[in-house]
């Protein structure tokens, strides 16, 4: 399997930048052997490396990292599979910061493009680990305070703590009838009656660039009832297989639409990891309908995540290895959120509608937003801000660095079509000033 694993450490020597290239050309010989691509960053203080192939030696060679003495505080930021290595030319492209490298270089996309060109790296933005990168090359993780000097501070002022250093669905008998039978069949109900799954679609909007970012897919009934109302209607011992097949309509859907986009869709997790081969069901539909894999996005509610970690860890580390992206839906509704998000970055983390009504007059509401928004930032999560039905929320959002927004004030869901969207009247004015300009 192939993963991608990104950390960032304190060096403990300052490197002149022809030192440093010469070390790194050295260990560049040996990652080619190896076949392990990644880049090396340097800011006079802080490392971060990027490393992709294949698990096994990636995570040896991380393994002999961890324990090198050049270094201190290594922190690991993420190891996750992926589809495809990054890097087409580079065994360790080597940045030093100091040398001209710095926030205004990543200042409009055109520049960020070239420093990733560079650096032999796609500068494929919607990906976690370039943004994680983004994030280190503003200024993110460096500690203030080094964490040993840290500790040994406190160790005076404080006594040293001792030691502190599902029911399986058998799908065989639907699968060899074909999911695309008629879900009367499928189901074995008539709540859809003669037609296949409805779905309305609502688009997300990027409201800064005036583009749509992604369109979510939400179940429907064939007069367009509420996805409550027709998975009331569903037998429970097919309901994962329905709704997991299901999404076969929703791709359909947007596939036939010729949508240029990212399609959202939700399941339930019991969906993804009752039925072992859930996910090459999507990747294989993706395939039929010529959908590509990097522009489907499943949607998890945080509550259901946290019920069956283990599994859903399993099946979101084959989602991604395939490409699909993953995003926690309906952020601070549930009581789990803090701990799951230690457990597992999504791509995409969308905030629930109770969090968004109102921020703009709520100040608990505000520092929630902000943090999360930071804590986003830094890991490369892209963030929705979910249920926006005034301008001032959305004012307040986007002054909070929100950038993505799904709500009624922007469209309404639309009953097997894309609506069209308001567009706040700031935004046209903002459109004439760039065009004179
Ligand atoms: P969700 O995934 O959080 O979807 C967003 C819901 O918020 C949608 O309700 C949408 O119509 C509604 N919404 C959007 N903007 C606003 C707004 O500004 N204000 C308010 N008050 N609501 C807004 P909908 O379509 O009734 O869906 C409800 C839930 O049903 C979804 O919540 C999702 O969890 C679930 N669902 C929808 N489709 C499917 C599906 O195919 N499979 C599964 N398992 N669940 C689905
Ligand atoms: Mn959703
Ligand atoms: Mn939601």
């Amino acid at each position: 399997m192939l993963i991608q694993l990104i950390y960032r450490s304190r060096s403990c020597a300052a490197w002149q930048t022809q030192a440093l290239l010469t070390w790194t050309a050295d260990f560049a010989l040996r990652n080619q052997e190896q076949n392990i691509f990644g880049m090396l960053l340097y800011d006079g203080d802080y490392f971060m490396q990027v490393l992709e192939g294949q698990a096994d030696v990636v995570d040896a060679l991380y393994a002999r990292i961890v324990v090198d003495t050049r270094h201190t505080d290594v922190v690991l930021l993420l190891r996750d599979p992926i589809p495809h290595t990054h890097f087409d030319r580079w065994h360790v492209g080597t940045l030093d910061m100091r040398d001209g490298c710095d926030s205004r270089l990543l200042s409009s996309s055109a520049r960020w493009k070239h420093w990733c060109t560079t650096l032999g790296m796609q500068a494929d933005q919607g990906h976690r680990a370039t943004r994680i990168v983004e994030a280190f090359v503003r200024g993110r993780w460096r500690d203030p305070v080094p964490a040993v000097t840290w500790f040994s501070d406190a160790a005076q002022a404080v006594p040293a703590v001792p030691g502190s250093r599902s029911a399986v669905v058998s799908l065989a008998a639907h699968r060899s009838a074909g999911w695309q039978a008629e879900p009367q069949r499928l189901a074995g109900h008539d709540v859809l009656g003669e037609t296949r799954a409805h779905f309305a679609l609502q688009p997300i909007v990027h409201t800064r660039d005036q583009r749509i970012s992604s369109v979510e897919a939400l179940l429907r009934g064939p007069q367009g009832e509420s996805p409550q109302s027709v998975l009331a209607g569903v037998p429970p011992e097919v309901m994962y297989s329905f709704d997991l097949y299901s999404k076969a309509d929703a791709i359909a859907l947007a596939a036939s639409l010729r949508l240029d986009c990212t399609l959202s869709v939700n399941l339930l997790p019991n969906s993804l990891v009752s039925q072992t081969d859930a996910v090459d069901f999507l990747v294989a539909q993706c395939q039929r309908l010529h959908w590509p894999l990097n522009r489907l996005l499943v949607e998890v509610t945080e509550e259901e995540a946290i019920t069956h970690i283990e599994a859903f860890r399993h099946a979101v580390q084959r989602l991604r290895a395939s490409g699909i992206q993953v995003a926690i839906d309906d952020f601070g509704a549930g009581h789990a959120g803090l701990s799951l998000l230690a457990e597992f970055q999504p791509d995409t983390l969308k905030l629930d509608k109770r969090i968004i009504q109102n921020v703009h007059t709520s100040g608990p509401r505000q520092a929630i937003v902000r943090s999360i928004v930071e804590f986003c930032f830094c890991l490369g999560i892209t963030v929705v801000a979910e249920g926006v039905e005034r301008r001032e929320e959305w004012q307040w959002l986007h002054s909070a660095g929100v950038r993505r927004f799904q709500g009624y004030w922007f469209a309404r869901p639309g009953f097997q079509c894309v609506p069209a969207i308001a567009w706040p009247d700031e935004l046209s004015a903002l459109q004439r000033r760039r065009s004179a300009g």
